[in-house]
């Protein structure tokens, strides 16, 4: 987040399988989209993931996090993939993707589920429980049972015992809930907090955390709170109820992936992982590599896409340019046009790849 600007750096973080090929489609999207309104992109890439480890032997060189920390906001598409699934932990992909976090302090991870009214029939619930869903889960990233100590497999009088601590600092908590309630205020001003206060005592502080800083800083902001157990039951009974929703890091993992069911394509959900406001954030879809279908312009570059206007809008403070480019997307779905993923048989749409599919959203 940096002040309103016209000109900004971009780091494109291209990665493995369809990467290249959305990143291609996305960054046609947000040229012709800076050129209709006068600002300038200056867009550098970067090596990540499997890539990255071909190319220099770290699937996150020290080069490339001094890129993005330099850069006004990065972009990435997605890593991974079969060729180094054998490899030592350090030497996989996925752990550049641990370790880009982590050294940008990227501690919220955003992701929105949306329910396009064109893609109402791709949800695998009933029309009248999703048409018009729209929810933003918070999810907190960098603590929780994921990462407290201590934690192991002790062996006790000849049994084994597996534990892992949920441990969160008040500091932590405050950090989150501030992110939550900005984002909330930037919504419809309705946040639930989810927790499992009724049995947890670091649920019990999460609440009352939350709930202080939401009296003191977002007065606005109308909060409520809900165990976790019923918001993955409200979540599928009656998901209109949610706005925005903020949660711990192992609740928000199993939520956040509920939530996304609701919209049905993994190629049409987008996320934001962001830190303190003072660093860029990183911009990414929800879905992985696919390499089932990379080099054959099959893949949906709308998550992407969809990725690059949460870039301007929680990044680059262009909240109108992130409208335009999620209204573009809309318009093309309006006319008809499909990529596989989202393709229903009979629904009258043309079945277009992925490269037109990027130039259609561009025009
Ligand atoms: P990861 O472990 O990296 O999250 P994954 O195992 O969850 O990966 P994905 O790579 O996300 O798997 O792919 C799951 C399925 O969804 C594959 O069949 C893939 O082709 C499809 N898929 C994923 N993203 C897209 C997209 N953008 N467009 C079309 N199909 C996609
Ligand atoms: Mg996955």
């Amino acid at each position: 987040a940096v002040s309103r600007k016209d000109s900004y750096d971009i780091t494109l973080l291209p990665g493995d399988g369809i990467g290249p090929e959305i990143m291609s489609a996305t960054t046609g999207v947000l040229l012709a989209l800076s050129k209709r309104c006068n600002f300038e992109l200056r867009t550098t890439e970067a090596l990540i993931g499997g890539a990255a480890i071909d190319a220099v032997g770290d699937p996150f060189p020290d080069e490339s996090l001094r890129q993005c920390l330099s850069s006004d906001s990065v972009l990435l598409s997605c890593i991974g993939g079969y060729k180094w699934d054998a490899n030592p932990r350090h030497l996989r992909p996925e752990s550049g993707l641990l370790k880009m976090r982590k050294s940008m302090g990227l501690f919220a991870n955003l992701r929105p589920a949306r329910v396009l009214s064109q893609l109402v029939d791709a949800s695998t619930l009933k029309r009248e429980i999703v048409e018009g869903v729209d929810i933003m889960v918070v999810r907190e990233l960098t603590g929780d049972v994921y990462f407290g100590t201590p934690k192991g497999i002790d062996v006790i009088d000849g049994k084994r015992v597996g534990y892992n601590n949920m441990i969160y600092g008040e500091g932590e908590i405050e950090r989150i809930a501030r992110v939550a309630g900005d984002v909330a205020s930037k919504r419809s001003g309705k946040l639930c907090s989810v927790d499992k206060a009724n049995v947890l005592d670091v649920s019990q502080l999460w609440r009352d955390v939350v709930t202080e800083i939401m009296s003191s800083e977002f007065k606005d902001v109308e909060l409520s709170h809900m165990y976790v157990d019923n918001a993955a039951m409200q979540l599928i009974r009656y998901p209109k109820q949610f706005d925005t929703i903020v949660t711990g890091n192992i609740f928000g993992d199993i939520l956040s992936d509920e939530a996304s069911m609701l919209v049905g394509s993994l190629g049409m959900l987008p996320s934001a992982s962001i830190g303190d406001g003072l660093g860029p954030g990183v911009f990414e879809p929800c879905h992985g590599s696919a390499p089932d279908i990379a080099g054959t312009d099959k893949a949906n570059p709308l998550a992407l896409i969809l990725s690059a206007a949460m870039m301007l809008r929680y990044d680059l403070d262009r909240d109108a340019e992130a409208t335009i480019l999620e209204r573009s997307v809309e318009a093309v779905l309006d006319m008809k046009l499909r990529t596989a993923d989202i393709k229903q048989e009979g629904d009258g749409c043309r079945l277009v790849g992925c490269i037109e599919m990027g130039k259609a959203v561009a025009d």
